[in-house]
């Protein structure tokens, strides 16, 4: 493995991950100033509970990707990114893309799903 295409696919992967998480957190803004419409006054007199009430109103899905993306560049700054763990060959950059939390490369997760690991 070459230690310094490493660092920069990893520099290009952080980059990516923090572009989308931006746009994520946007998109939860989005959702909670449609909050605010739909309810109208009744946001008002529950300001305490609303931005609670408005993650929990974000898409699983959408919250589930911004939580990925964060513990991704946790990760990356933490060096220990982007490693398969189980056989320790490097996770291909698309598929760390796709899924920034995975921890397998595509050989090792289907191993694991077949001899229900995961
Ligand atoms: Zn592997």
């Amino acid at each position: 493995m070459n230690q310094v295409n490493d660092v920069k696919r990893l520099k290009q992967l952080r980059k990516m991950l923090e572009d989308e998480r931006r746009l994520l957190i946007n998109g939860i803004q989005q959702h909670s100033l449609a909050g605010i419409d739909a309810h109208g006054d009744l946001v008002d007199q529950s300001t305490d509970l609303s931005e609670r009430e408005q993650m929990m109103g974000l898409e699983e899905r959408d919250r589930q990707r911004l939580m990925d993306i964060e513990a991704a560049i946790a990760k990356i700054d933490q060096g220990d990114y982007g490693v398969c763990s189980m056989c320790a060959e490097p996770i291909p950059l698309e598929r760390l893309k796709a899924i920034p939390s995975a921890e397998l490369c595509v050989k090792c997760k289907q191993v694991a799903e077949r001899d229900a690991w995961v």
